[in-house]
């Protein structure tokens, strides 16, 4: 029987975040009046400005109030409900609240339908008003969906079903997700496992717990084959409605408007991946030598090399993330400190909590929210440092600009999280001396590069070719998408990997396809933006570092290519993308060389 000796549950027992500053409580009668205030502004603003939008900066400033109004009551019940998902009571006040909230927003729609039926010229003329500086690249970036916005009857129509056809089979997958029971063995008994859990164990130096984990999550998987393959097929078959309704070609049309990238550009990004995924199979192979592996299947790829990781206690965690980035910059550093502070991380594991990571925008007079599920890994300190680059960003794009443009586009806003990461793994390898300890810790960062390029291209892959499968067939049954999943698998690892039977599973898992199609390349993306830049980084600290909290205050108050050209970086060119790669290929060779040396043979 396979041991795990402690329970990765207590590392960050009672780590939890204060929600008080949004509301005291799901009673609170503020919340109440804020929906109620809201919503009087709201029929208010569509009584003065529908007959005309004008004046444009007085409509703004008051569409702002309302909508950090409205944000409150949906940070808050968002953030409650991922608290304890599998509470009933949390779930139907969610339900509630974005359903006042939807009613609140009709009154508002009229804005966006009106402002996109002006004429190029009338709004061209419009924008030149300087009192709209610091709204211009919203009004011109609503625009863009000119194109694709119907009447407004229509979208006050589309904006109500969306509750119970999109968002709703969004809310009933992390439902069954976080319903899920998964068992692991533990001092030879069958114990209870979050999927969370069940994750961290890939990265378990001893085989047998990788292959446990890979049998659990199977196990706990395949009796909800069904009702997940149908769930996906409802977004695929959303998707495809919507994509017909507001006129778009391509199933990733709608997500590049979103992020401002053209769909040339991305498909130089995925060109770019693919063609080096010749570097994902030189890399497992060392890797299989280096773990003394005579085969080397699906679960073995996230391994630990380094058989001695320590586990991190939260507070050592802390401590970690805030040295790195006190020493990057002490404002960072100082920011950094205040959701620590505050208390604006929910890190405990427990059961029926949202699974994974993330950090919540609010609004720009209160701070971020960070949940993690922390199990004290290496990869746990990464994710912390992750999150709270996210936080880093929103603080300082609050700072700078309004509710409406702090936002950065995807393609952006994994520009501090990733560029976090790095800080604090360099941090930690230069504290490193002894060499096994820093091969394994070399390893684990290729682990998470390659997580974060190679494998979101492969996402990327399956997603592509999932919808043009449904597009040209219609409903798609699981074994379907599970051979997508695998085709697009093994183009990325080769020969270099034996896919298990349990691999078919792993599409299911994969809550971005349903949540918000195509958003994985935007990993691929930042991951490769940041490398970049970190180059810039290594090369001239000092001169960096203010280009770097400019570009980040800007939030998404610019284009991409914009923000990228503040650090000097071209988007643009054919090989923008090999300059990260690149880098890739020299952390694969430091591991080799690494591992060449006298003591690994
Ligand atoms: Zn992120």
């Amino acid at each position: 029987m396979v041991r795990v000796k402690q329970s990765h549950t207590d590392f960050a027992k009672g780590v939890t975040w204060d929600l008080s500053p949004l509301y005291a409580s799901i009673d609170d009668p503020k919340i109440e009046a804020d929906l109620r205030e809201a919503g009087a502004l709201a029929a208010a603003f569509e009584k003065k400005y529908k007959p005309a939008l004008s004046p444009l900066p007085g409509l703004l400033a008051d569409y702002k109030k309302i909508v950090t109004l409205m944000t409150r009551p949906g940070v808050f019940s968002h953030l409650f409900f991922a608290e304890k998902t599998d509470s009933a009571e949390r779930g139907a006040f969610l339900q509630r609240i974005k359903e006042r909230l939807t009613e609140i927003q009709s009154h508002l729609l009229f804005f966006e339908v009106e402002w996109n039926k002006l004429g190029e010229e009338t709004a061209e003329r419009l924008l030149e008003d300087p009192a709209l500086a610091g709204e211009r690249h919203y009004l011109l970036k609503l625009r863009q969906w000119a194109a694709h916005t119907l009447s407004e009857a229509e979208e006050k129509i589309m904006a109500v079903k969306d509750n119970t056809s999109r968002h709703a089979f969004s809310r009933l997958f992390d439902e069954v997700m976080n319903s899920i029971p998964f068992h692991a063995e533990e001092n030879g008994r069958r114990v209870k496992k979050t999927e969370g859990e069940v994750l961290a164990l890939f990265h378990s130096p001893e085989r047998p717990v990788r292959r446990m984990a890979s049998e659990a999550l199977a196990e706990g998987l395949a009796p909800h084959t069904r009702i997940l393959t149908y769930i996906y097929n409802m977004i695929l078959a959303d998707h495809r409605a919507g994509l017909k309704i507001r006129r778009f070609k391509h199933p990733m049309d709608p997500m590049n408007l979103s992020n401002e990238i053209d769909l040339g550009s991305v498909r130089r990004l995925i060109e770019s991946v693919k063609n080096a995924y010749p570097l994902v199979s030189r890399y497992y192979r060392l890797k299989k030598k280096l773990l003394g592996l005579d085969a080397f299947y699906d679960y073995d790829r996230y391994a630990a090399v380094d058989a001695g990781e320590a586990r991190v206690p939260f507070e050592e965690c802390k401590s970690i993330v805030l040295a790195g980035y006190h020493e990057f910059s002490p404002e960072a550093g100082r920011i950094a400190e205040l959701f620590f502070k505050n208390r604006w991380i929910d890190a405990e594991v427990r059961e029926g909590k949202q699974g994974g990571g993330f950090c919540c925008q609010t609004t720009p007079d209160l701070s971020p929210y960070i949940l993690v599920n922390y199990t004290g890994n290496l990869r746990d300190v990464m994710t912390v440092a992750h999150e709270l680059g996210h936080g880093l960003h929103q603080v300082l794009a609050g700072r700078r600009v309004g509710i409406l443009e702090s936002d950065a586009p995807l393609t952006m806003a994994e520009t501090a999280s990733v560029f976090g990461e790095m800080i604090i793994f360099e941090k930690i390898l230069s504290g490193e001396k002894d060499p096994r300890k820093r091969l394994g810790l070399l390893c684990g960062k290729i682990d998470d590069h390659f997580a974060t390029v190679y494998r979101q291209i492969a996402l990327t892959d399956f997603e592509l070719r999932a919808h043009e499968a449904g597009l040209a067939r219609g409903e798609l049954s699981g074994e379907a998408f599970s051979d997508f999943w695998i085709a697009a698998n093994r183009e990325m690892v080769g020969d270099s990997v034996t896919l298990t039977e349990n691999a078919r599973h792993g599409w299911k898992v994969i809550p971005h396809f349903i949540h918000s199609p195509f958003y994985c390349y935007a990993y691929a993306f930042a991951q490769l933006f940041v490398l970049s830049l970190y180059r810039r980084y290594k090369e001239d600290k000092k001169g960096f570092i203010p280009k770097y909290f400019e570009m980040l205050s800007l939030g998404g108050s610019q284009k991409p290519e914009a923000i990228a050209a503040i650090a000097g970086l071209d988007i643009h060119r054919a090989d923008f993308w090999e300059a990260g790669i690149g880098l890739l290929e020299e952390f694969v060779g430091q591991a080799e060389e690494l591992a060449s040396e006298k003591i690994f043979q």
